[in-house]
């Protein structure tokens, strides 16, 4: 699998986005069923493959994120890898989540450190 593969797949947006229409998670990224990397076959999310054929393997504990914060977006000059912890600052900056206000955000229940839940992302 190549990049043109997975182009063959999307639609260039006059925004520069590259959308995925394949399959997508319920999050709306999109999302494969491959063997890549020399595992056993997984779901793998589309932007991170893209990402990782440009920049090779990447870290478990680093995730590939948005500049356009469009999730099915596979355009690899969109994407750039950040922690857990980038990508939720990203997200506040731009205005996509308020930690304090947000009725779901219950600091009593929470723990104290910035170990958020993964479904904010
Ligand atoms: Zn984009």
């Amino acid at each position: 699998m190549i990049y043109r593969d997975l182009l063959a797949r999307a639609e260039k947006k006059p925004n520069g986005c590259i959308e995925w229409k394949g399959p997508k998670n319920q999050k709306g990224y999109g999302q494969i069923y491959t063997k890549r990397l020399g595992k056993k076959g997984r779901p793998y999310l589309v932007h991170r493959i893209v990402w990782e054929m440009f920049n090779g393997r990447l870290s478990d504990d680093l995730m590939v994120c948005h500049h356009c914060d469009n999730p099915k977006c596979i355009n690899i000059k969109h994407l750039f890898v950040g922690t857990a912890k980038d990508n939720f600052d990203d997200a506040v900056r731009k205005g996509r989540i308020t930690p304090i206000g947000n009725p779901s955000y219950n600091p009593s229940t929470r723990p104290r450190s910035l170990s958020l839940p993964w479904s904010f992302f």
